[in-house]
């Protein structure tokens, strides 16, 4: 039994606080609170639950912070409003004794840049003051480190390459929307690539490197190798891997809205001067497309996110594909929000709950793989992310 402070109430937070609701003998007080409360009460009132309060907070401001954490004092506070927020919110669980957890690296606001260094900081102030923080534990980053994790506790004694795939087989009906923060996925994918072979990063050009990939009740679907952040922990905490990469699929309807979109200065991140007043063209720009939490309603087709590994067990070479699929529309009808809101959302749940139960408490600042993948896998297969495994199948890599 905990007290769970949920922070942003978006297509991500819609999921948290539906499946936290559904399980009051874990959560049994939940709040839900964000920049915009009228979001976090029509949430409250559409999911009916009594434990479930709401509040408005603005988690750039620390002392706005301190002053709800003090009020509500949960166990714990789930981060789901945006990355900029990371670090004041774990400033605020610092001075208010509460652990963390997000699902995204803290990026600068100014600087569309993922690396954990700013969060790995932390490490020292969450030790000593006996708190946990969990990062990335949505889908991916989150569940893909929980796959890695388990395939490296039970199916190889080293794991060589990793290849994380992640399809979105979605059809949502417009021109271009994305699924997620359209600032946040936009600064994401425009990024060059970047994987890790042989003890180093490679760097390419956005998109350059792409293959035809096959997707499981989904088929062939062109896939782009982009920089994802959780390469950067797995490398490390999987010393033997050779070789990380991570691959997206895109239509090329979105890849030609983004080009476009990048052409004309839409996707900048730096200030202009608009008729006397600043604005951020990709913030603009994110007013004017459609909102991830609003695609639900008619989109179709499914997601597939996996980890396909290749490694040595006993001496022998071994292959090993464990993946999720994730339909739209019973996403849709669950909880009101997509696919790609609910993979994150769910998994933000169970790790919450992991922290509750005792299972994933240790003083730190930590990604998902460095806990026990057992409890978090079992969980998944009960609330809604069932996983699926495929042994010494063809990878498709040469
Ligand atoms: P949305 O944009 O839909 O929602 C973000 C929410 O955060 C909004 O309610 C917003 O409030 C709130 N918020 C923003 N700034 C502040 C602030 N300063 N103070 C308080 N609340 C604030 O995003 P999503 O729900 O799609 O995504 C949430 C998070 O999940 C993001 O960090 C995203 O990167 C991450 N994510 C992780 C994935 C994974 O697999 N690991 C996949 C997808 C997303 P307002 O309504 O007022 O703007």
């Amino acid at each position: 039994m905990g007290k769970v402070l949920i922070i942003g109430a978006g297509g991500v937070g819609t999921v948290v606080a539906h499946k936290m609701a559904e399980e009051p003998e874990i959560f049994s007080e939940i709040m839900l609170a964000s920049r915009t409360k009228s979001k976090c009460d029509a949430i409250a009132a559409r999911i009916g639950c009594k434990n479930l309060t709401t509040a408005q907070v603005n988690a750039d401001i620390v002392p706005e912070l301190v002053r709800l954490i003090r009020s509500f004092q949960p166990d714990l506070v789930v981060n789901v409003a945006l990355p900029y927020q990371d670090l004041t919110i774990m400033d605020a669980c610092l001075e208010t004794g509460v652990s963390y957890l997000d699902t995204a690296n803290y990026e600068p606001l100014d600087e569309a840049k993922f690396e954990y260094s700013w969060q790995w900081a932390y490490k020292e102030k969450f030790e000593k003051a006996g708190l946990t923080a969990i990062l990335g534990c949505g889908f991916d980053p989150g569940v893909s480190g929980i796959y890695t994790a388990y395939a490296a506790k039970h199916h190889f004694d080293e794991i060589h390459y990793l290849d994380i795939v992640d399809c979105n087989a979605g059809n949502h009906g417009k021109a271009f929307a994305t699924n997620f923060n359209p600032e946040i996925n936009i600064r994401e994918v425009t990024q060059k690539g970047k994987y890790w072979e042989n003890g180093e990063w490679i760097i390419t050009e956005p998109h350059e490197i792409h293959q035809p990939l096959t997707y499981p009740r989904i088929g062939e679907k062109e896939s782009y190798l982009i920089f994802h952040e959780e390469l950067e922990s797995l490398v490390i905490n999987f010393p033997t891997i050779k070789r990380a990469r991570f691959w997206m699929t895109f239509g090329q309807e979105y890849l030609t809205h983004l080009r476009v979109i990048q052409n004309i200065g839409m996707a900048g991140i730096k200030p202009i001067n608009y008729e006397g007043k600043e604005i951020v063209p990709i913030q603009f720009l994110k007013a004017v497309l459609p909102k991830p939490e609003e695609l639900g309603a008619n989109y179709t087709g499914e997601t597939s996110i996996g980890c396909r590994i290749r490694g040595v067990k006993g001496g022998k070479e071994k292959t090993y594909y464990v993946y999720n699929n994730c339909s739209h529309e019973a996403a849709y009808a669950e909880t009101g929000t997509q696919a790609i809101s609910y993979t994150t959302g769910v998994p933000a749940m169970i790790g919450a709950m992991m922290y509750l139960e005792g299972k994933w408490e240790k003083p730190g600042v930590f990604n998902v793989e460095e806990f026990d993948p057992d409890p978090f896998m079992k969980a998944l297969n009960s609330y809604g992310l069932p996983w699926y495994e495929l042994v010494n199948v063809d990878l498709e890599f040469e």
